[in-house]
């Protein structure tokens, strides 16, 4: 189900945590404990209706970056294994002036810890997260203005819009590729901010 790819190693402990009610594991650092534990707390609450797991270590910063970590990795990779694409890149809802719900972050400091948990998956899977962390960087509440305005002024894109296939067979030109009424000041689109990113970088853009 995960598409795990695990080395002998790893595949002898989820084998002993299969079979033993309890399982230490003596091994230096980067041999692949993390990983096998990864699996085997997936592979515990996907076989038990009501299966809980406690993870713990040494330190709270093992704990979440490390392990949990790895979890994040591991259903990741599950997830896009069978796509037909090499990689997932995130972009965020464009909302309507005065739009609310539940696409749309009311104030662009919500969306700053979203922005840092997939900087975090970058990190962690930087061939599979396309995003780039400079471009994540620039969507913070406190920089985000800089490239989109108040009113698309800063915004890299809104020049590059095409024409549209309005109703009635007329060509018609929107304010944005978004549509009208968009609120610039809580744009979520990936792409402006990228674009912005590639024009400052120039030549020495990552990606
Ligand atoms: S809403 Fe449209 S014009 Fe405004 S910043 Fe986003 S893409 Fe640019």
């Amino acid at each position: 189900m995960l598409g795990a790819d695990l080395w002998q190693t790893q595949r002898e402990i989820l084998t002993a945590v299969g079979q033993h009610g309890r399982v230490a594991v003596k091994a230096c650092h980067a041999y692949g404990k993390s990983y096998a534990i990864a699996i085997a707390v997936l592979w515990w609450l996907a076989a038990r209706r009501d299966g809980i797991v406690v993870t713990t270590a040494p330190t709270w910063l093992q704990v979440e970056k490390v392990i949990w970590g790895e979890i994040k990795s591991a259903v990741l990779r599950s997830v896009v294994r069978d796509w037909p694409v090499d990689g997932v890149a995130f972009t965020f809802h464009v909302p309507s002036k005065g739009e609310h719900g539940p696409l749309v972050w009311d104030d662009l400091h919500e969306r700053d810890a979203v922005l840092d948990r997939v900087s975090a998956l970058k990190r962690s899977n930087p061939s599979l997260i396309k995003s780039n962390v400079e471009t994540l960087e620039m969507m913070k509440s406190g920089r985000a203005l800089n490239y989109t305005g108040e009113r698309g002024e800063n915004c890299a894109v809104r020049a590059m819009l095409p024409l549209y296939m309005g109703d009635g067979g007329n060509f018609e030109r929107t304010f944005c590729c978004y549509g009208n009424d968009v609120d610039c000041t809580r744009c979520g689109a990936y792409g402006v901010f990228n674009a912005a990113y590639h024009r400052i970088k120039g030549g020495h853009a990552e990606d």
